[in-house]
């Protein structure tokens, strides 16, 4: 099942990415766990993913034990009280969204005597429910992260709004893209779910985040 699910989603990269003229292995598949179990996860890894994303930091620390050799990524909203225990398991924070989070993280890290890599969570549309920093008021804030020592900022990351045509969401990946254009051009773009994962690609993403195109 997972296995036949995997060679669509790879199938339907190379499109996305032929489009763009782009190589397919440039693109990272996080695939997404949450809500999985150990067996659906361990049938994923064995089919060649490695890099894990979970939203919750409990969910994620039991998994972590289970599956340790696995790269695990935090993709959900972080809690300031859960960053000690997010250090101890993720490679990478996705949703860094606000500079007191990053300072946390910061002060954390500091700690254990570790740089933790993050991207930002931006939010790119207007819905109320969506954390993440506003693109035009973001430099200030922007300043004092990049300012915190053990902290790497590599990218920026965002979630679309759902939408019923994956078309509508290319305007706000196409917004994160213009934002780290003109931020920095290094730094990576996390962005793309199941529902629109080609139009991300399309518009430049460099990490999808996938569950369901995985796991059904
Ligand atoms: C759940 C989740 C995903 C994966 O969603 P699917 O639609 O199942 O691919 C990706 N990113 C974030 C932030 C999520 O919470």
């Amino acid at each position: 099942m997972i296995k036949d699910n995997i060679l669509k989603v790879q199938e339907r990269i190379a499109v996305s990415c032929a489009k763009i003229k782009a190589d397919p292995r440039n693109i990272t598949v996080l695939c997404v766990t949450k809500g999985r179990l150990v067996r659906e996860i361990l049938e994923a890894v064995d089919a060649g993913f490695n890099h894990l994303g979970e939203n919750r930091v409990q969910e994620a620390k039991e998994k972590y034990r289970l599956v340790p050799s696995a790269d695990w990524q935090m993709i959900g909203h972080l809690q300031v009280n859960k960053v000690k225990e997010a250090l101890k398991i993720f490679s990478l924070i996705h949703s860094v969204d606000s500079v007191k989070l990053a300072q946390e993280i910061n002060r954390q890290a500091q700690k254990i005597n570790k740089i933790q890599d993050v991207l930002l969570e931006v939010k790119t549309s207007f819905e109320a429910t969506k954390s993440g920093f506003i693109p035009e008021v973001f430099a200030d804030e922007l300043g004092e992260i990049l300012n915190l020592d053990n902290l790497r900022v590599k990218g920026l990351m965002t979630v679309a709004p759902l939408m019923n045509d994956p078309e509508e969401a290319r305007q706000y990946f196409a917004k994160l893209k213009y934002l780290r254009d003109k931020i920095n051009p290094s730094w990576v773009l996390s962005m793309g779910m199941t529902d629109d994962f080609e139009v991300a690609i399309e518009e430049g993403a460099d990490i999808i985040r996938l569950g369901r195109a995985i796991f059904g």
